[in-house]
């Protein structure tokens, strides 16, 4: 499938400077930072800096050393938050039916209190 970005997407903002985040941890090839509206005590984005739409756009398209650099951001921010003992869910929603809002490849790290057994 041939995807097309929209440079217009917030995340794509954040990343150009023009609109503030709360960033927890920036990579040479990924930014995360808190979500605006948390769903749970702690709740976090990780994206890569390049322009991808989703993961099946990434994995196809990004060079090697962004899809190691960004699966490594993750974990690290996994591990900085703390969340690793408790537990804690990743998300990342895709399409019309995953209602994705944001047309940025994202993962939300989702941790903090029990979030049973369907997504948050
Ligand atoms: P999704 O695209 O449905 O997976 O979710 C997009 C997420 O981005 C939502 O959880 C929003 O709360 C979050 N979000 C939207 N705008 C901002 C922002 O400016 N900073 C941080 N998070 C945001």
């Amino acid at each position: 499938m041939a995807y097309s970005y929209d440079s217009e997407n917030i995340f794509a903002k954040i990343l150009r400077g023009e609109i503030p985040n709360d960033t927890v941890l920036e990579t040479e090839h990924s930014l995360a930072f808190r979500d605006i509206a948390p769903k749970a005590p702690t709740h976090i984005l990780v994206i890569p800096k390049g322009a991808y739409v989703n993961f099946d756009h990434f994995a196809q398209t990004a060079p090697e050393a962004e899809i190691v650099d960004y699966i490594r951001a993750v974990g690290e921010v996994c591990r900085q938050a703390g969340v690793e003992d408790d537990g804690f869910r990743l998300i990342s929603n895709a399409g019309r039916h995953g209602v994705q809002e944001v047309p940025h490849l994202h993962v939300h790290i989702v941790a903090g209190r029990p979030l049973g057994r369907m997504l948050a």
